[in-house]
């Protein structure tokens, strides 16, 4: 059973590679997936910029070719129903798409697999008129491209242009501006996904147990860490550790979340030497999110992974 019957990338005025469709297929994958709406389904229109620019004037008012348009199906003129399922359309235009890939300096597929994200997260109620809403969905689309991004043509080794998406190398450019504007409760899935990515770099030449977590820190900044093996074996490091060294070593002894994601179906426990370290830092309260694979998660607090942890506190006389 195909997992998106119904829906469809068409081409309009122009040609577009194999690669090219499968990065948006992707991108509409991983939205819908992680938006939890599966049985839903866009169409996708790639274009040129004359016909985008047509569109542009006569929907919008807005005299100039773009590089995506959305057109939610329960805003239309309606004479007719949607069909059940049906979120709307997106247009996209690759020339405009290929310009602003060239400037950014990353591939024509991320670029499209990132408007294609930005187009369904509008079409599924997404929108950036007001700053808070803004940053929702902003962070949202930060999160699907750190998924995203390992699965697009390896060959590329360019990043996302800052402000598009997030990957390690822009880990401490993340502003203490970010962190006050959303609760850590709305960065959740953010923190899984890039937990997630955080994996893609696991050393693990014996266990072949990939795991990468992300830690929040109090500042707002996120550090991303993995697991690290040796051929001695007990020298190995944990991915929770990883990151946590990372930011003390940076100054950051504050924090405020860690989410932990594995290879695993099963959800990702922090170790119990990485509960002794983390208790060492980090305050019984802090929310930890254990994910798996698929983004699957249960959330506890450092106190619910180690009740009655010795800490500094215990060591007065
Ligand atoms: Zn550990």
């Amino acid at each position: 059973m195909n997992e998106h019957p119904e829906f469809t990338v068409e081409t309009e005025n122009i040609e577009a590679t194999q690669e090219q469709l499968e990065a948006v297929y992707e991108a509409v994958r991983a939205v819908l997936r992680a938006e939890r709406a599966e049985g839903r389904y866009p169409c996708i229109i790639l274009t040129d910029d004359d016909t985008i620019h047509a569109c542009n004037r006569d929907y919008r008012s807005v005299d100039r070719p773009t590089d995506v348009l959305s057109f939610p199906a329960d805003e239309g003129e309606d004479l007719l129903a949607p069909p059940d399922g049906f979120l709307g359309d997106i247009m996209i235009s690759v020339p405009t798409a290929e310009r602003q890939a060239s400037e950014l300096g990353h591939s024509l597929e991320r670029e499209l697999a990132f408007l294609t994200v930005h187009g369904m997260l509008h079409l599924l109620g997404y929108d950036h008129i007001e700053p808070d809403d803004e940053s929702r969905m902003l962070a949202r689309q930060r999160a699907l491209i750190a998924e995203i991004e390992p699965r697009l043509a390896p060959k590329d080794g360019a990043r996302f242009a800052e402000g598009k998406t997030f990957t390690g190398e822009d880990e401490k450019q993340m502003g203490p501006n970010e962190i006050t504007e959303m609760s850590i409760k709305e960065r959740k899935s953010e923190l899984i996904a890039l937990a997630l990515k955080a994996r893609e770099r696991a050393y693990v030449p014996y266990s072949g147990f990939r795991v990468g977590a992300c830690l929040l820190t109090r500042s707002g900044q996120l550090f991303l860490g993995c697991n690290i093996e040796n051929a001695a074996y007990s020298p190995t490091n944990c991915a929770e550790r990883t990151a946590l060294f990372k930011a003390v070593s940076e100054g950051e002894t504050e924090f405020a979340a860690l989410a932990v994601a594995s290879d695993s179906e099963h959800y990702t426990y922090p170790c119990g030497v990485c509960r002794q370290v983390l208790s060492e830092f980090c305050a019984a309260e802090m929310p930890v999110f254990c994910a798996n694979r698929d983004g699957s998660f249960i959330e506890t607090t450092l106190g619910g992974l180690l009740p009655m942890a010795f800490t500094k506190e215990d060591m007065g006389s």
